[in-house]
């Protein structure tokens, strides 16, 4: 990246082709066609699925480290990890998810 964008020659949020600037007066595409926005439309799916996931995980890990003497902390395997560790990762994972999440949306407006 580090080009300049004059708003004139856009480049595709999804396979990084220019976009041929419409003759209409609406706002640039951020896709270069139909396939590419329903990449990207997918792609938004796939991150909300990804967060939604991450929610869940992160509630069973957080009632481990709340709860150390639980059968779900003994029971659960973490392969190893301390369970704080585990749901620090979670969380880190799903600001990345929310910022990718963002970014998708930007594309798609
Ligand atoms: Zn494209």
């Amino acid at each position: 990246m580090g080009n300049v964008n004059d708003g004139e020659s856009a480049l595709c949020a999804m396979c990084g082709s220019p976009i041929a600037s419409k003759a209409d007066t609406g706002r640039p595409s951020s896709y270069c066609g139909i396939a590419c926005r329903r990449a990207g439309e997918y792609a938004l799916k796939r991150k909300q699925t990804a967060l939604l996931a991450n929610e869940r995980e992160q509630r069973s890990a957080r009632l481990i480290v709340e709860n150390p003497d639980s059968l779900e902390a003994i029971a659960g395997d973490n392969f190893g990890r301390v369970p704080q560790r585990v749901l620090d990762d979670l969380v880190e994972e799903q600001q990345r998810l929310e910022g990718e999440l963002r970014s998708l949306l930007h594309s798609l407006d």
